[in-house]
This record gives structure tokens, sequence and C-alpha cells, in this order.
């Protein structure tokens, strides 16, 4: 199957009972037992199993070409529960330019338990092989980042963890599986915030893993189950509802995120666009290589440097609303220093490029003529 087709019918079949298109949202906490340990069906209790979460779990190990998918009660969830199988002393390679509650959770919560971290950046291969010891047993990358759109060679860091038999993750919230499948770029596990693109709509808080490997899975599984941060069914099936036009939104998503760039870009005011489909990005060549399409997230700064501007265009801004968040059918723009980022510490920030002036934009699918419009208006 291609992907505009497994984005509809991967994974999925009609409801056993009643023949619906849709799964049922399946509402419920436990299902009957005819004898002890005997259930009617192959569900037992909605944390280790439900209908409408398997229907979903099934499409996100279908759409990223897994063996294994899992819904999560959030994106933050999803990362925390492959981090719970590290113990102390273990040790985990992440690249230096991370989601902020990402790093925060690294940084904050497992390093308090005897896990150490390396933040590096994941282009210098030198650096990144000269950190591996008989400790290292997970390399976390996202790619493109937020909100810098660094990207990391996701077959070049395969070949070496699979060589030294790491657990290699990816955050692929920013390039769905519609642009990039790191599973079969040699990831092992691909995690998703599902609030973002995948659910799409801005109506729910979701995570996902998904597994290359069975066994991978299984022990996913398992590491959900007992610590439980599952999705509920109707949030279950509002993601599953997304997923049926990831592809016609990311497409959208794509051409005008491709004009804004082109526009900020030839913008007097504006000094850097960062966004993997220009040439001038540092990292074009290898988003050509490992994505189809360069997404719809714009960042860049201004010329005159000042956060006074930025902060102006912020509030003048009007198509475009001033919010959390990206991957929405609507379009957002945000502030990472004081909004998604806050939680980086200052240095660390200005380290990786997140300057007083940033803006991040979650370029939606409306118009394009109208989100030029609203972007020139707010820049005069
Ligand atoms: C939003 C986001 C997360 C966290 O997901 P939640 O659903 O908010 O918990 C992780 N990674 C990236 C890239 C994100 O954008």
């Amino acid at each position: 199957m291609k992907f505009n087709t497994k984005a509809i019918h991967g994974g999925q079949h009609h409801d056993p009972s009643t023949g619906s298109v849709m799964p049922p949202v399946y509402q419920t906490t436990t299902f009957a037992q005819t004898s002890p340990g005997q259930p009617i069906g192959e569900y037992e209790y909605s944390r280790t199993g439900n209908p409408t979460r398997a229907a979903l779990e099934n499409a996100l190990a279908s759409i990223e070409n897994g063996a294994r998918g899992l819904a999560f009660s959030s994106g933050l969830a999803a990362t925390d529960c492959v981090l719970r199988g590290l113990k102390a002393a273990d040790e985990v390679i992440a690249m230096d330019d991370l989601y902020g509650g990402t790093y925060r959770m690294f940084s904050r919560i497992y390093k308090d338990s005897g896990i150490k971290f390396h933040f590096v950046d994941m282009n210098d291969m030198e650096k990144f092989k000269s950190l591996i010891n008989k400790n290292t047993k997970l390399v976390w990358v996202e790619t493109p980042t937020n909100p810098m759109m660094k990207l990391a060679d996701i077959a070049a860091i395969a070949k070496i963890t699979k060589a030294n038999k790491i657990v290699f993750a990816v955050d692929n919230t920013f390039a769905t599986p519609y642009l990039q499948n790191p599973l079969d770029l040699g990831a092992d596990i691909v995690m998703h915030s599902a609030t973002k693109y995948l659910a799409g709509h801005s109506d729910v808080i979701a995570g996902a893993l998904i597994m290359k490997d069975e066994e991978l899975g299984k022990q996913m599984h398992f590491q959900q189950f007992a610590t439980g941060a599952t999705l509920g069914p109707m949030d279950s099936f509002l993601v599953l509802r997304g997923i049926k036009t990831l592809h016609l939104r990311m497409q959208r998503h794509c051409e005008n995120g491709e004009k804004v760039a082109e526009f900020l870009n030839n913008h007097p005011k504006v000094k850097t666009v960062y966004y993997p489909g220009l040439s001038s990005h540092p990292f074009h060549e290898i988003a050509k290589k490992q994505m189809s399409g360069f997404g719809g997230m714009v960042s860049f700064d201004f010329v005159s440097g000042k956060k006074e501007e930025a902060i102006d265009f912020l509030e003048k801004i009007k198509l475009f609303t001033l919010a959390e968040s990206l991957g929405g059918v609507e379009s957002l723009a945000n502030y990472p220093v004081m909004m998604a980022h806050a939680s980086i510490p200052e240095e660390k920030r200005k380290e990786i490029g997140i300057t007083d002036d940033l803006v991040r934009l979650s370029v939606g699918v409306e118009d394009i003529d109208d989100l030029i419009g609203d972007l020139q208006k707010a820049l005069a």
C-alpha cells in the first residue's frame, strides 16, 4: 500500500459486531469474562488494551512502517515510556536542540535518577562517536528540530547505533511519516507528539511510539501498561480521524510553508529564515536526502536583532494566532524565548541560537494569499 492509502486504511478493519466503518468509541473500562481469566474477546481492562486505542495503534504502526504502535496520553508520556527502560549509570546521547519539554524531562527528572545525558551536535559525527561507551543505551534525535530546524542524518546515525547495539529513537513530530520514515532509515523507535500534525486539529493532547521490532514493541507495551499513561478512547478516535487526512493536510502545509519561507527570505526586515526547503539552509542537502518535502514549520529573526521588533510583530499578526503548539490546520505564531523554550536555561538557549528576536511559525492550511498578506502587514 502507498502512504495515501495507508493513512486511510492502514491497520484498519470494519467493526466486527456491526460493520461500522470507523471504530466505535469503546468508552468502557472493562470487558466481561465467562470464567475467571476467560474474557469474551481479546480485551480485559482498558489500561492494558482498548479496541478504539488498538485501531489507532494499528494505524500508527502502518503509517510508520513499524511492527507495533502505542498511543499515550501525551507526547511527553511517550518519551517518558522510552526513558523508563533505563537504569542508573546508563548513558543517553541526545541532540543539542530539543523540544523544551523533552530537555526538561531529561535534565530535571531522569538526570536525578543517575542517568547521564550528553547533549551534542549530531552533525559532529566524530564527537558523537567519541561519547559512545558500554553504558550508552539510547540515542535520542529530533529532526527537524524545534525551533532552529536543524537536521540530523538518520541513516548515518543508525549505522553507528546498530554497530554498537544502542537503541535509536527519533522524534518525528515535525516531519510526520508523510515526509520522513525513520524506521526505514534504520531507527528503532519513532516518537510523536500526536497533539501536533497527526491529530492535526488542535483539539487533543496525545503521544505515540512506533517500534520497528516486535520484541522492543512488547517491552514498550509492558512499560506503558505497568505505568499507565495510555490514551483514552475518545482521544484515540480523534487522533485516528486526524490521520485519515494527514497526507492532504501535509501537502498543503508544505506548499504554504515553502511560500511563507520564500516571502520572509526576501523581506528587507528579516535576517535569517530557518526552513529546510531553502537552498541557503545549512541542512538542505540532508533534508533532500531523507525527507520528501519540507513541512510547515518556519522560524526567522530580524535584521535589527531587537526583541521589541519580534514582540511588536507578534502583537500585530492576526491570522496567525499567538499560541503554544503547532501542526494544526490553523496558523500559529510562537515566541520561543518566553513560550515553548522558556524551560531551557538562557545560556543553553543562546548556545543553540534561540535569540531574543526569534519567531517560530506553524504555517496552517489557509489560503496562502491571506497568510502572506497578514505577514506583510505585521512586518510593515
Ligand atoms: C509538542 C512536542 C512534544 C511534546 O508533546 P506533548 O504532546 O505536548 O506532550 C515533543 N516533541 C516535539 C517536537 C513537540 O513539538
